[in-house]
């Protein structure tokens, strides 16, 4: 059995995965920022079960962090996160610095102040626009960035993202059409038994934040019961989360409801509701200094 690498650079795992490709074997890839929990264990199990071999890359990519104070204070776990990628049956973990992923790139620090005014290129992709893409100006842009390189770097393979950032998601299905060999294999969000999606950012918050935390998951079930209930006027189910949220006195930055066939607002009254097939609830707020994100399907 092949032993588990943990490899310093892209340009090695490159050669790690062309070897697994040369060897006939089908690669489960999970791209993550590391500070490892249950939710990116599930995808590695995934890509574990579902492939000959996984393998996890850890990059906290500075191109799509806004502030540099969050980027500095992004939690950093490699050795602990090491262990648990051996203990689910990864096979390959690499890591590397800007410098290393963009090696054709004079200069990466002009790069990095770009993304940080959001002025990296933007891309064709319709779900750039709005929620993230409009409070978080560049992220997207910056995620589009490192995954294609990413991309570049692991080669034809089956890909595991999560639904928790379902705006990335939308957005990577739309960078992997220029990746006729990898698919895109997105699976659900993992939660802690309070319904708090799970996050590295959650290490940042204390007990008495993590259960005002949880209020971002019972407002978005209030959507959707809301939507059992037969409401179908975005403006009411939006008012209702927000409500949720500001009696926890939860900062909202948006509770929204959107059409996710095509990324776009739902009518705030539509009684014949076949838009609402599709319908996500999508909230962003703040629980102290920390931003929390998560979402639900309607239907
Ligand atoms: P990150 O390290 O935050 O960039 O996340 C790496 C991958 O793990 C992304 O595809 C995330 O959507 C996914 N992920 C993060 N949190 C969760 C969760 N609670 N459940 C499932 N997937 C998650």
């Amino acid at each position: 059995m092949d032993m588990f690498q943990s490899l310093p650079d892209p340009q090695s795992a490159a050669h790690w995965c062309r070897q697994q490709l040369a060897r006939n074997k089908q690669i489960g890839y999970v791209p993550t920022m590391g500070a490892l929990h249950r939710g990116h264990l599930s995808l590695v199990e995934c890509a574990v079960q579902d492939n000959d071999v996984a393998c996890v890359s850890i990059f906290v990519n500075p191109l799509q962090f806004t502030q540099p104070d969050d980027l500095q204070e992004y939690p950093r776990t490699m050795q602990r996160d090491i262990a648990l990628l051996q203990q689910v049956g990864c096979k390959m973990v690499y890591s590397g610095t800007l410098p290393q992923f963009f090696p054709e790139v004079a200069d990466v620090n002009a790069m990095l102040a770009r993304a940080r005014r959001g002025d990296l290129p933007s891309h064709s992709s319709v779900a750039m626009h709005g929620l993230e893409g409009e409070f978080r100006p560049g992220h997207l842009q910056g995620v589009w960035a490192i995954v294609e390189r990413l991309f570049d770097t692991v080669g034809p393979c089956n890909a595991y993202f999560g639904e928790k950032d379902f705006q990335q998601t939308l957005v990577v299905k739309d960078l992997a059409k220029r990746f006729p060999h990898i698919k895109v294999v997105v699976r659900p969000t993992v939660r802690e038994p309070s319904g708090l999606a799970m996050s590295s950012r959650n290490s940042h918050l204390s007990t008495a934040q993590l259960r005002v935390a949880a209020k971002l998951y019972q407002a978005l079930l209030a959507a959707k019961r809301a939507w059992h209930d037969g409401v179908r006027n975005a403006d009411e189910i939006e008012w209702l989360m927000r409500s949720k949220l500001q009696d926890a006195r939860i900062r909202v930055e948006y509770a929204v409801v959107r059409d996710t066939a095509n990324w776009s607002a739902l009518p705030p009254n539509d009684t014949d509701g076949t838009t609402w097939e599709q319908a996500r609830a999508l909230v962003a707020a703040y629980v102290g200094t920390v931003r929390l994100i998560d979402n639900i399907a309607l239907n």
